[in-house]
């Protein structure tokens, strides 16, 4: 197996994946049954970045084309990612408990769910609103109109871009945790506003305090070596 670029979801980093990293097996199936002959390819690779080093496991169903006495790989049927659980991101800052709960649970329901997931998603979005910005509560959409003109202007584009999408929209004027008919894609595109909300505001916030950290020490190592040279 030649090298290839794989997204790491526990250090949340591109790294290129070669054949010491990567391992996988295969569980032909076939025996006569409805479905048809089957193939399972179970996948496990090595995160290179030594300060990772985590594992992580999937398994694709795929049909099995038998010819003569060879087999091939057919159609890709359904991936299930195994270890992490779901394609929910780590991220480098500290966001409050209930809210990457909420997160972690609408990328785990949607495949399965994107009504539950967007449910969560809106709980998720309003949780941060409410954290990070301190809204009065209202719905999603109020709770939105309150921070505007504070937000960054590029997030404010990301939020609306999925404000304007249509059904979304209108979805976001009812109460956080309500469920409604969603489409799978845009269950992801809540996923994917969450993801963009905790890296501009958690992430972002926690950086700057390790610059201001970081310029603190300096300034405070100038003004000791000042008073040793005195
Ligand atoms: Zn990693």
């Amino acid at each position: 197996m030649s090298e290839y670029p794989w997204h790491c979801r526990f250090c949340d980093r591109e790294q290129t994946v070669s054949g010491e990293g990567w391992q996988a097996s295969v569980v032909d199936l076939t025996a006569v049954n409805a479905d048809g002959p089957r193939r399972l390819v179970v996948q496990f690779v090595v995160c290179p970045n030594p300060d990772c080093r985590k594992l992580s496991l999937s398994a694709a169903l795929h049909d099995l084309k038998v010819v003569g006495n060879r087999s091939y790989t057919g159609k890709l049927i359904r991936t299930w990612p195994l270890v992490p659980p779901s394609s929910a991101r780590s991220f480098s800052a500290t966001v409050p408990a209930h809210i990457l709960e909420d997160y972690h649970e609408a990328c785990l329901a949607i495949e399965q769910s994107p009504k539950a997931s967007a449910a969560l998603s809106r709980r998720c979005l309003s949780g941060m609103l409410r954290d990070f910005w301190q809204v009065q509560p209202g719905s999603l959409s109020d709770e939105f109109r309150q921070v505007r003109g504070t937000v960054d202007p590029l997030t404010w584009e990301a939020i609306e871009s999925v404000r304007k999408n249509g059904m979304i929209g209108a979805r976001m004027e009812s109460e956080g945790a309500e469920i409604l008919d969603t489409e799978p894609g845009e269950a992801k595109m809540l996923i994917g506003l969450i993801e963009t909300l905790i890296v501009d505001w958690y992430v972002g916030r926690e950086e700057r305090r390790k610059r201001l950290k970081d310029i603190r020490q300096i300034t405070g190592e100038d003004a000791a070596e000042k008073a040793g040279e005195e």
